[in-house]
């Protein structure tokens, strides 16, 4: 069927949508793919609906061909079985919660792992029954702080989400394997440009976690990759290496010193390296204690939380709020300092910390045996060759600490480089969290039970779509990848000559009969609206019925190349044909 441009439910717009920030939200709203319904919702339109059934269907037949199979849930679920893997309390603000007309708890389901759980439980019973890899492609919920950049990141978004359930390490492991390949050869597909990074297992716990990040200046994610190996890491997983403890013979005993006006970290170094000491100090050198207050989710109380680092790094809050995932995190603020007067401001140590029952973590870095210049817990005052192990001891270590370029790569090949990208798929072995909680067991060979081992795999499907556009657009417009266009030929009348019109519908008659997708512009609008609106809505290949129709000639544009060829109109549907299968 030729979909027909004077009949298409499509307004173009000339103007950016005043809330768009990146390119991708910014065409997809003026090509008149999605329409804006509430922050982070968004209305499909034709075009966009069927680009993203496209990538939906790519998305199915890579997972059906490693055997997956295709279950669907309601997103409306009870909050039971959430209640009892935790997730009700951890979710925290992100979850969408609502009570039914006779007050029953419900929530709307931002992922699906306790359901796939309790089914197969349901189910299945012996050994014999496994493995199996279940999936489905469904809406999901999350009340995102930051609903932005259109359907990059929605509050309702079409994911595609699978699990997997094994009785023991190893096909776990092959199942993790399997969905890898998948997502690789699925990413391919859609001729994106990609990495895979090491990822954090966050609250979920369980082990091998990875993230694929699609390449993109303005992504949210930050990761890192090694010059030297193939390490590569979000931020967010990124450990940092710890050096060898250090004997505490011998070292010289902490002095407190008055160091009046050194409340930053500058100050304070250029006061010392001043004074005198017989050595110089850096940044470096100093220990910052960072205050932060944390909430456990579903508690009301927010709890200190000290954080020592190296003077010379900063503490990167998406790290800090990894590592104390699902708890949320914040600054300390002026109330807080007045509520607790034991925090002198630029002069917090470990010892007023320690004294006032303050939990206080610091940076893999500072291991027993090294010496620090750090605050002495009185305004005006720094002590020197505090060394830990010996003068304080931290309740833990966390990674909070910013990682930068040039730092030496966790597996100690090479230096680190930074990019950013926006995550596009995260596969993550389980393990028994889920089926611990539900008791999903399969009786042995030998009768006795065995604990079913889980993986979870997700692709963002809508957030792809956004992502896909972000790599294929230029400034007037979207560049569709042939896989997933919302059609193959863009035929546009050049003209109001009935001969053109004859022509045109003709040639789209006949690509539509070869098996082609057309959208032919057979509006009333002059040629160079509709050549706009052909740039704008990205279909790459665009045929021209014009003048030169008369003399047995038509014109096929690349819309990513801009190449433009004249071909007799005889062979224009073989050539087009040829084009488009590849
Ligand atoms: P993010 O870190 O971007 O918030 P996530 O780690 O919470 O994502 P997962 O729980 O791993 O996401 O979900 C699987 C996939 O779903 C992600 O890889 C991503 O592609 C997609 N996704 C997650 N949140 C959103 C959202 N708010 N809008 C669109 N897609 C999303
Ligand atoms: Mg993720």
């Amino acid at each position: 069927m030729i979909t027909r441009m004077s009949s298409l439910f499509l307004r173009t717009l000339r103007e950016d949508p005043a809330d768009a920030e990146v390119p991708s939200h910014r065409l997809l709203v003026r090509a008149g793919y999605i329409r804006r319904v509430a922050p982070g919702g968004y209305a499909w339109l034709p075009l966009g609906l069927r680009v993203l059934r496209k990538v939906e269907n790519i998305v199915r037949e890579e997972m059906n061909a490693i055997g997956a199979q295709e279950i669907q849930f309601p997103a409306l679920l009870p909050r039971e079985p959430y209640e009892k893997t935790g997730r009700w309390t951890e979710y925290g603000d992100g979850l969408f919660r609502l009570k039914d007309r006779k007050g029953a708890d419900y929530l709307l389901a931002p992922t699906h792992e306790e359901l796939f759980a309790l089914t197969v439980k349901g189910e299945y019973g012996s050994y014999k029954d496994f493995p199996v890899v279940l999936y489905q492609i469904q809406t999901k919920y999350r009340d995102e702080a930051r609903p932005r950049a259109g359907i990059l990141r929605g509050r309702e978004f079409l994911m595609k989400d699978s699990y997997s359930f094994d009785l023991d390490d190893e096909g776990l492991e092959r199942a993790y394997l399997a969905h890898r390949n998948a997502y690789i050869s699925l990413f391919d597909r859609l001729g994106l440009e990609y990495v895979i990074v090491a990822a954090t297992s966050g609250a979920m716990g369980g082990s091998a976690s990875e993230e694929f990040l699609a390449v993109a200046e303005n992504g949210e994610d930050t990761y890192v990759r090694s010059t030297e190996s193939d390490y590569a890491a979000n931020v967010e997983a990124v450990t940092t290496p710890a050096p060898a403890e250090r004997s505490l013979e011998g070292l010289p005993a902490a002095q407190v010193h008055e160091t009046p006006n050194t409340p930053t970290i500058e100050k304070l170094v250029d006061f010392f390296n001043a004074a005198d000491l017989g050595r110089t100090f850096t940044a470096a050198d100093t220990l910052k204690n960072v205050l932060v207050k944390t909430k456990q989710p579903g508690t009301k109380e927010w709890q200190l939380l000290g954080i020592g680092l190296p003077g010379d790094r900063e503490v990167d809050m998406k790290r800090l709020e990894a590592s104390l995932e699902p708890a949320e995190v914040e600054m300390i603020d002026a109330a807080d300092f007045a509520a607790h007067p034991f925090l002198v401001k630029g002069y917090i140590g470990p010892k007023s910390l320690k004294d006032n029952g303050v939990r206080y973590l610091v940076d893999p870095r500072v291991v027993t045996g090294t010496a620090w210049l750090t605050g002495a817990d009185k305004d005006g005052h720094h002590v020197v060759d505090l060394v830990a192990g010996r003068d304080f001891t931290p309740d833990g270590t966390i990674e909070a600490a910013e990682v930068r370029e040039g730092d030496v790569s966790p597996d100690g090949q090479g230096t680190l480089v930074a990019a950013r990208g926006i995550e596009i798929g995260h596969i993550f072995q389980l393990g028994r969290k889920y089926t611990d909680a539900f008791e999903v067991d399969a009786l042995g060979p030998d009768s006795k039970p065995i604990r079913i081992t889980m993986g979870s795999y997700g692709v963002g499907v809508s957030r792809v779509l956004g992502v896909l556009a972000e790599q294929n657009h230029d400034e007037i417009g979207l560049i569709w990848p042939r896989e997933v266009s919302p059609f193959d030929v863009h035929v546009v009348i050049a003209g109001k000559d009935d001969a053109l019109s004859a022509g045109a519908e003709k040639l789209s008659a006949e690509l539509d009969a070869a098996g082609l997708s057309v959208v032919l512009d057979d509006r009333k609008a002059s040629p160079g609206v509709k050549f706009k609106d052909a740039e704008l809505v990205g279909v790459p290949t665009i045929l021209v019925v014009g003048r030169g129709l008369a003399n047995g000639l038509v014109e096929v544009k690349d819309r990513r190349s801009g190449d433009r060829e004249e071909i007799a109109v005889d062979g224009v549907v073989e050539h087009l044909v040829k084009l488009v299968r590849g």
